[in-house]
């Protein structure tokens, strides 16, 4: 008798992002506005510290946390630049990019049962690490009039004594939303009498343009309730480095910690000789990617804003969501169509929650030229539905 796949794993939906590209990739001449990495390159001396390391025998495991080293700079670096502070020994462990850390936070605080709050639209991989650790996904709709952030009563409205936690990504993928720290403060006391866990990915922070990044994890009343995910992926163009960490209080660290080192035992040394030196050397490239990320974007937001498609000004990442709504077509019929008659590639709203339909989502971790020739396209597209 053939035994079947978990129902869980049966029933997990496919990623919208990857559909819609496996259809872009077998078009040819397609112009694609639709990845969600920095087009540049890793900065050269960051590469070459992984080289020297890897030229001078270090080859081996690290210890499960990560280099120690690598941990005192996160430490340094996250309280001089964001007043978040963690311990490098007890309250720090480097991951395999963000997105073990979202895995592991997942299953490190949820029962079967337990409800956890995710922001619609977020980013694709929140829902399916809920449901895999046998969480339920609540939802809070971020509206575009409200420049999607996460409003205090559109929070009270859903906790109930099930939810656990709530997973939140400002500056977002992917509305490029933010949250300021007044809207934060907001929300502190709604947080702190609930007593649910906060799991807070801020792998866009180095990307925020016209206000300081904020946290929840700035605020002393809620912070041990708070689990930080960051990373070097986005911050430093290092996304195949696969490198990111986690920071909560000492016990949240240590079960983590369990999951952890069971199943990745400790994250690529050569990677962590890298960031270290990401960490020490890299802010002048961080400043110059984030100048041209911000021209970008302005000059983006106002080609979509000029050819008749309302675009709120996203205030981190690289991404916008205009609302294709006039058009009166589905984002994915909008994606199709664009797609098909003028070899561009988008993501579909919707790919990012129900709450998504209604937006595209653009992403100008491309060339100034590129994002010129694709709106000139997306104009002449939307000449025959607007
Ligand atoms: N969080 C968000 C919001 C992201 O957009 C991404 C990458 N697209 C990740 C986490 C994962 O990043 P990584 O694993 O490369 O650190």
């Amino acid at each position: 008798m053939t035994k079947e796949i978990s129902k869980t794993v049966k029933e997990l939906k496919p990623s919208g992002i990857r559909k819609f590209f496996d259809l872009a990739n077998e078009i040819e001449g397609v112009i694609s506005l639709g990845v969600g990495e920095p087009d540049f390159d890793t900065p050269w001396h960051i590469c070459e510290n992984a080289i020297h390391a890897i030229s001078h025998g270090k080859t081996h495991y690290t210890a499960n946390r990560g280099l120690l080293e690598l941990r005192k700079a996160i430490s340094e670096f996250h309280s001089l630049r964001y007043g978040q502070h963690y311990d490098p020994e007890n309250e720090i462990i480097v991951t395999v990019g963000g997105s073990e850390g979202i895995d592991i936070a997942m299953r490190t605080l949820i029962d079967p049962g337990d409800e956890v709050i995710c922001m619609d639209p977020n980013y694709v991989a929140y829902a399916p690490a809920v449901q895999l650790a046998g969480g339920k996904v609540v939802t809070i709709e971020l509206k575009e009039e409200n420049d999607f952030k996460l409003l205090p009563d559109d929070l009270k409205k859903v906790i109930t004594d099930k939810t656990k936690a709530m997973i939140i990504n400002f500056p977002s993928n992917p509305t490029g939303g933010v949250m300021t720290y007044e809207d934060y403060e907001k929300l502190v006391p709604i947080l702190k009498e609930s007593g649910i866990f906060i799991v807070s990915d801020e792998i866009y922070a180095e990307l925020s343009y016209d206000q300081p990044f904020s946290s929840l994890a700035q605020f002393d009343e809620v912070k041990d309730q708070v689990i930080v995910i960051n990373g070097f992926s986005k911050a430093f163009a290092m996304t195949g480095w696969r490198l990111g960490y986690l920071l909560s209080n000492k016990n949240i660290s240590q079960a983590m910690n369990k999951i952890h080192q069971y199943v990745i035992m400790c994250a690529p040394v050569a990677a962590q000789y890298a960031a270290i030196e990401a960490l020490a050397h890299g802010m002048n490239d961080v400043v110059k990617m984030r100048n041209d990320y911000l021209n970008r974007r302005n000059l983006l937001v106002q080609r979509l804003n000029r050819m008749g498609l309302t675009c709120n000004m996203p205030h981190g990442t690289f991404y916008v969501f205009p609302s294709i709504k006039k058009t009166g077509l589905t984002s994915e019929e909008f994606c199709a169509k664009l797609l098909e008659e003028e070899k561009v590639a988008c993501v579909p709203g919707n790919a990012f929650g129900e709450c998504g339909e209604g937006f595209i989502r653009i992403s100008y971790a491309y060339s100034l030229d590129h994002i010129k020739q694709a709106c000139d396209r997306i104009e002449h597209f939307l000449k025959n539905y607007l």
